[in-house]
């Protein structure tokens, strides 16, 4: 069998190349190992209860008439109506250093300022100096890392509020120990604080089912179970894949979207090439359902609170199992237009160390008690912050490093990848290109900006 054009990764990246190919050439084909699409933002049944399984919010909130906002710019690239889908945006966000100060941001990116003005009066006109300056700078320009960290305390002086600017953007979007490039800085700021967050007025499962409708009616076609086990090459060109059933399929270009080091895996040349980037980054999330009538009091106008309780903010792959000092508490159902429903979801996010998690796992029975403890002690750290619900869960299901590495074989379980970004998307071959995580935007949107960008810069021009 041959198809023009391949694309290894069923996850947000892969569907939206595969759509931007299909626009101009129908003959795309999107293979996904897991039985079903989606990657790290799928979701899952229990109970006959559809979960979702990485959907806090999305980032790149923008009105309909901002045309050149990251958001419409994508909707137009893949083709896809504003009005196919409803977007909720939050109601406000919040980053609480305990014994320190919080800092409250919306879609509104003034009360982001007047927060900042009023907590620091001593950083006078420095945010604006801030501001100014990534007003004027390119983060897609090519350039050598440059921490953020230290930019900002310079620009700033002051750490408390480098790190509490620092707390989001991290845990969104940096897959680098405590500290992220000016460029990954410079499109999260914007992304989170200067446009926002926002999420389906439906689930995870609407958004994929509709990606993949409008990838069909292209005529492009996903054959989910369907692992890619080798990439065969000759001479610095890919000739297609072979899929762990044996089946053997030829193309003229490939796409993949699984992570640089799995990508060299499939290509046999781990030995060549060393595993790059350590320190991936692991996390653990809970998910905890509580009747609504029980959780009136659990910060309902808040959609989601970043929060450190540590001496300093630390993100780093922690010394033991989980870093409880600081996380992520999320409430899916505080999106503005969304209906309340009988139970009320919150989430916790934390990170995590793959290897202790890893060593666990040997003993099944340790491994699942271990999960069973970080969940009650998560839950523990979020009541100081939010109020008590731990003795009304009516439901709690957790995810560890190791859960991620099942369902989308990342090395390490690192949602966020490799430390090491290859922004061009070139791994030394002239057909074969690399998009999504690795490739340097994470993130819903990030990541599908990333598909379409690869598409466009390597395979278009070619098409
Ligand atoms: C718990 C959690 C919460 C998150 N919350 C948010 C959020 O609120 N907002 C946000 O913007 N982002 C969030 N993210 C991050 C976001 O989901 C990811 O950045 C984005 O989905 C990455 O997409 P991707 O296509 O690059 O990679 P992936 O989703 O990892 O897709 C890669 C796909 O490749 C498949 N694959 C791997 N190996 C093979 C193979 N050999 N053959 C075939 N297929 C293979 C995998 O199964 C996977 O489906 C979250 C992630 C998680 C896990």
């Amino acid at each position: 069998m041959k198809v023009p054009f391949l694309v290894i990764g069923g996850g947000l990246s892969g569907l939206a190349a595969a759509i931007r190919v299909a626009r101009f050439n129908p003959s795309v084909l999107l293979l996904e190992k897991h039985s079903r699409l989606g990657g790290l933002n799928s979701y899952f049944y229990r109970n006959k209860t559809l979960y979702e399984t990485g959907l806090h919010a999305i980032t790149n909130y923008a009105g309909p008439r901002d045309k050149k906002a990251p958001l419409n710019r994508l909707l137009r690239q893949l083709k896809l109506q504003r009005n196919d889908f409803t977007f909720c945006e939050q109601y406000h966000s919040e980053v609480v250093f305990m014994g320190c100060t919080s800092l409250r941001f919306s879609n509104d990116f003034n009360l982001f300022q007047s927060e900042i003005s009023g907590k620091f009066p001593q950083t006078g006109d420095k945010l604006q100096k801030l501001l100014v300056f990534l007003g004027n700078y390119d983060p897609f320009v090519p350039m050598p890392f440059t921490s953020a960290k230290k930019f900002l305390l310079q620009i700033l002086g002051d750490k408390l509020l480098a790190d509490m600017i620092l707390c989001p953007l991290m845990y969104y979007g940096s897959s680098q120990e405590n500290d992220m490039d000016l460029s990954q800085f410079a499109i999260m700021f914007r992304a989170i604080y200067q446009e926002g967050m926002f999420r389906p007025l439906g689930t995870i499962k609407d958004v994929l089912d509709l990606l993949v409708a409008h990838l069909q009616t292209l005529g492009g076609e996903t054959r989910t179970s369907c692992g890619v086990e080798k990439i065969v090459h000759h001479q610095g060109t890919a000739i297609g894949v072979q899929l762990s059933s044996g089946e053997e399929i030829e193309c003229d270009y490939l796409l993949s979207t699984i992570g640089r080091d799995e990508t060299m895996r499939l290509l046999d040349k781990t030995a060549a090439t060393p595993m790059t980037g350590y320190g991936r980054l692991g996390f653990v999330e809970t998910i905890y359902q509580v009747p609504e009538i029980e959780a009136t009091h659990l910060a309902c106008d808040k959609t989601i609170i970043f929060y450190n309780d540590g001496e300093r903010f630390l993100y780093k792959n922690p010394e033991g199992l989980v870093d409880f000092a600081s996380g992520v508490i999320c409430f899916p159902g505080n999106f503005q237009g969304l209906e309340r429903k009988d139970l009320r979801e919150i989430r916790s996010t934390h990170l995590a160390n793959y290897a202790l998690w890893k060593a666990l796992s040997a003993n099944a029975e340790q491994y699942t008690a271990e999960k069973e403890r970080t969940s009650r002690r998560s839950g523990r750290c979020l009541e100081n912050i939010i109020g008590d619900f731990t003795t009304n869960i009516v439901y709690k299901n957790s995810f560890t490093p190791l859960t991620i590495e099942r369902y989308t074989s990342k090395i390490g379980g690192a949602i966020y990848g490799n430390p090491t970004k290859t922004k061009d998307g070139t791994i030394g071959f002239n057909n074969l290109f690399l998009a999504g995580t690795d490739q340097g935007f994470l993130g819903i949107i990030g990541s599908m900006l990333s598909g379409v960008s690869i598409v466009n810069q390597h395979i278009l021009p070619r098409l």
